[in-house]
């Protein structure tokens, strides 16, 4: 299955010319990872709590970039109360450890987050602060829920913003209560156009929870959302959720990663669902450098293992085909 997968992957990716070296170009390129879902409830919180770590193998590949970007998605917290779903995930506040050591910041734009109500969602932002664990996708109120989050490496900043769209909307933010961002189509691109007219971002990425569950391919609504967001001055765009890895688009010549598919996740007993994509983009003052991507194989306790070579993306193709899992 996975052979089958990169093999399709690396027929439609890969072009001799596409690792362009960030030495060649004058101006600093700052490399970003992003990974997809990272639930530390369960089975890996009860692997952290044995003091195993489930980064670990993919340590070295995450240390190698300047920014480290995740989509957490559970609520890290000890209040709360579970709401009326049929999957919940509270991780205990001892995961901060090593989310810390390994990631540099998270989204908490997705349908877990609000898993233990607000105050649960409340206390897990404290937390981070705490940590000092940036967070973007949501906030303490409306309105910080849709700020960008600002990183600067070498000079270069970087907006992160988060959205999620898939239910329940009730652990959106409000005017005056804490919760998550919601892609409102005229609002994501208000604060695309904020980011680098008032936040003076060099580069602007939303990161994205959307699509159908177990769809190899993204739909209609993700693909008119991705366009418009580039339209709106977006770099790339990141998404996740479908616990299965999607398709990469190019429009404009900026890249569409649908999804990541799991990165610590347990439960699932298909390959698909077990195949983590970590997305590397070298980026400067111009887009994205150049792109690509780490397959991993998470096992049964929810921990990926690295398999096979990057496998880059080629931003010079005209189209991308999808690369079905
Ligand atoms: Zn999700």
């Amino acid at each position: 299955m996975m052979i089958t997968m990169r093999r399709r992957l690396t027929a439609l990716l890969m072009s001799a010319s596409t690792l362009c070296s960030a030495a060649a170009h004058a101006e600093p390129t700052v490399a970003i990872v992003f990974m997809g879902d990272v639930m530390l409830a369960d089975h890996p919180g009860q692997r952290i709590k044995q003091g195993r770590n489930p980064f670990a193998p993919f340590a070295s590949i995450l240390d190698s970039a300047d920014v480290r970007v995740a989509n957490l998605e559970c609520v890290i917290a000890q209040g709360g109360k579970a709401e009326d779903k049929p999957y919940t995930f509270r991780a205990h506040p001892r995961v901060l450890k090593l989310l810390t050591r390994h990631v540099d910041a998270v989204s908490v734009a997705n349908n877990h987050s609000g898993d233990f109500g607000r105050t649960a969602f409340a206390e897990m932002l404290g937390r981070l602060d705490h940590a000092k664990l940036p967070f973007f996708g949501g906030g303490r109120d409306l309105s910080q829920a849709h700020t960008p989050l600002l990183i600067e490496r070498k000079g270069l900043r970087i907006a992160l913003l988060g959205y999620d769209e898939f239910f329940p909307r009730s652990y959106e933010a409000g005017d005056r209560h804490p919760g998550v961002a919601w892609s409102e189509d005229e609002q994501v691109v208000l604060d695309i156009r904020r980011a680098r007219a008032v936040h003076r971002a060099d580069i602007v990425i939303p990161f994205m929870h959307w699509g159908e569950e177990h769809q190899p391919r993204a739909n209609e609504r993700q693909r008119e959302l991705a366009r418009l967001m580039i339209d709106a001055g977006a770099d790339a765009v990141v998404g996740t959720h479908p616990h299965v890895t999607q398709d990469i688009e190019l429009y404009k010549g900026k890249p569409i990663v649908y999804s990541l598919g799991n990165f610590i996740f347990d439960g699932f007993d298909d390959a698909d669902n077990n195949t983590a994509w970590v997305l590397r983009l070298n980026v400067d003052r111009t887009g994205v450098r150049d792109a690509h991507i780490q397959v991993g194989r998470i096992d049964r306790h929810g921990t990926p293992y690295p398999t096979g070579s990057p496998i880059p993306i080629d931003l010079k193709a005209t189209a991308l085909a999808a690369p079905s899992p």
